[in-house]
Order: C-alpha cells, then structure tokens, then sequence
C-alpha cells in the first residue's frame, strides 16, 4: 500500500479547542468548513461532541453532512443560504444563519418557514467583502426583528487583518461594530483564531476560532507553542540513489547538485496536496531529522537530500509536517500560507488517533 497517511491527532484537536475557549472565556464555535480544513469535518465534529459549543461550516452541504452523521451541536452557516429553500431546511435541521447582504435579507423576509431561525447578522466593519454595511446595519437589524422569521439574533463581524498585531485595523474595526450595536439587543461575535490570540479586547459572548483547532499558528511568527498540530502528513523513502556534482535532479532547473548528493525518493507529491512551489529547500524530516527537499515537486512523489543523513534509507519515514516540520514553514516556502496547504490535502489515506 502507497505509505502516505494524514495522521490527524484528535486529543491535540480537543486540547486546541480548550485553548481557544479559554482564551475566549465565553462559547466558541469550532469552524469546521472545507472539511475541517482537510482534517475531515465529520471525524474532528465527532471528536469535539461533548466538548464544542457548537460549530461553524460554510454552505448548507457542510451542514447537513454533519447532521448526517448524527452531530447535534448547534451548526451556523458562515457564508449564508444561496435560495430561499434553504431557510426551510435551516428550520428543520435547526441551523444557524448568517445574514450578510440584502438578497439574503429579502429572502428570508420572504421565504415561508415553520419556524423562526437563529441569525447571525453580519456587518461590515471595514473588511468590505461581506456584511452589511456600517450606516445600514441598524435598518437591517430592525427589519429582521420584524420579519417574524427570526427567534434570536447575534450581531456579528470579521476582521480583515487580525493576523498582523501591530496593524490598528483590527481595533478600528472592532470599535465601528461596538459603537454601532450598543443600542441592538442580543449576544455577539467578532473573533476568529487570530484575534482570540492577538487581540483580547475582541472577545465577545462566541468566538470563531478555526486555525488555531489545527495547531497552525494564525499569527505569521512561527508555530505558537501552546498549539499541538493535529495533522501529521508522512510517507515513507522508497527509493534511493546517489548522484554526482553537476548533475540535474528531476523536472526542469531547479535544483542541479553542487556536491556528491544521496536523493531518497518519496511517496507524496502535489497530487496529495503537497504544494509544488514548495520545492528545493523546502524543510522536511526523515526519521525525525531535518533535511529538505530537493528538485522539484513532482504529481506523485518528491525527491529529499539525504546526504548528511547516513542512518536515512530505504524505508525511512518522511514527515512532510506535523510535529518536527510545521506547515506554516511549508507553507511559507510556497508563498500561501497553513489554511490552504492543509486544505488542499488529498488522496492521503486518514488515520485517526485519539
Ligand atoms: C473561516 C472563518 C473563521 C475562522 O477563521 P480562522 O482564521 O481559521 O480562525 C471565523 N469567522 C468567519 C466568518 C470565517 O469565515
């Protein structure tokens, strides 16, 4: 059997998710869209039962994925609903809604339901890509008051650049919302991993931690050892060879050897996930050492410098990250950032641990 294998750590998940809720101080929903960020929505939902205060996926399909399985926990829709049958769904399946632009407002004003819905109403303090805008907030609020389709309503916003601390955006934003829902009844939510971490002043009644579940650091410095990864992507050398000064490696130009070189071969290539921009240099560890890639990314299979490695072989286990490499590094050899490295993860067999 080809040896790659996600190993996804759910006891790391668990503790993650205790770290975030405790920086939070208050409910925090555990963002499990795209697949639990690669992770498998299904399996890390599970794990969270009992110990999550409810979760957070993109679309409906997500949603309805994990009532599927039997997850009871409340499930909000971060990106809304698409057509108005989704509201009925949304009733009957006892989803969370965000609101966040007029068609979906007018929707759900007309849409008939059996009964009222959470909603998330979602404004836009300055990220200006969802949300309603700050001066039609208040309208927007009352009119979902008064549609008679909705029970509760969170108030709500996203931070554009919580990631960079030093950065006054996050504040500015966060203080645009307070100024303009102290008069509206009802909970709150604004911060997402980032800002849990970065920016304590933005904690509200939820949270929406997603990132930081993982163990990726959100915040650009390195991974933040409080975080445990959860994900340990790792394949196995099956093939060695040696090759000689001045010689070329694999695809095109990107890495020709400048001293006596020993290449082992390993099973784990773009095709799984593995970002091809993330080829010569890029950090990985065989048998729990550090070495790196060398040669490009190949679809199925990458090449590694075992050259000062002597003990490294046939055989040998590769972590392409978890634990010794992190997937922020990988990531930042690729010149993306942990989300979409961990979201792009295929064909890999998952093994759950935990
Ligand atoms: C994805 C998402 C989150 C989670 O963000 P992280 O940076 O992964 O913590 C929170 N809120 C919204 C609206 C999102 O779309």
């Amino acid at each position: 059997m080809r040896p790659l294998v996600a190993e996804i750590n759910l006891e790391a998940l668990r503790d993650n998710y205790r770290l975030a809720k405790s920086l939070a101080g208050s409910r925090a929903l555990a963002v499990v869209k795209a697949n639990a960020y690669g992770h498998g929505a299904v399996a890390c939902a599970e794990a969270l039962s009992g110990v999550a205060d409810g979760f957070a996926v993109a679309c409906i399909e997500e949603a309805l994925e994990l009532r599927a399985a039997g997850v009871s926990a409340p499930i909000l829709l971060l990106e809304g609903v698409f057509d108005a049958d989704e509201y009925t769904l949304c009733a009957a399946q006892n989803l969370w809604c965000v609101v966040q632009g007029e068609p979906q407002l007018a929707m759900l004003e007309a849409a008939s339901i059996p009964k009222p819905l959470t909603v998330w109403l979602k404004m836009d303090s300055g990220m200006h890509r969802a949300g309603f805008a700050p001066d039609t907030y208040a309208r927007a609020y009352q009119r979902l008051s008064a549609s008679g389709k909705v029970a509760d309503i969170v108030k709500m916003s996203h931070f554009a650049r919580a990631d960079e601390p030093a950065v006054p955006m996050t504040h500015a934003q966060a203080e645009l919302f307070d100024s303009l829902c102290r008069e509206l009844p009802g909970e709150e939510s604004l911060a997402n991993s980032a800002a849990l971490i970065a920016h304590p002043a933005t904690r509200r009644a939820w949270s929406r931690p997603g990132i930081m579940l993982y163990g990726a650091n959100p915040l650009p410095a390195g991974p933040w050892p409080a975080l445990r990864p959860v994900m340990t992507l790792k394949s196995r050398v099956f093939g060695v060879r040696d090759i000689a000064a001045g010689e070329p490696l694999g695809y095109g130009d990107n890495f020709v050897a400048t001293r006596p070189t020993r290449v082992g071969l390993v099973a784990c290539g773009y095709a799984d996930g593995y970002p091809r921009l993330a080829s010569t240099g890029s950090p990985v560890a065989v048998d729990g050492v550090r070495t790196r890639v060398i040669g490009r990314v190949s679809m199925d299979m990458l090449t590694v410098d075992l050259t000062d490695l002597p003990g490294a072989g046939l055989g040998s286990e590769v972590e392409l990250w978890g634990n010794t490499v992190s997937v922020g590094e990988v990531a930042q050899h690729a010149g993306t950032i942990a989300y979409e490295v961990l979201c792009n993860v295929k064909r890999a067999r998952r093994v759950y641990l935990g």
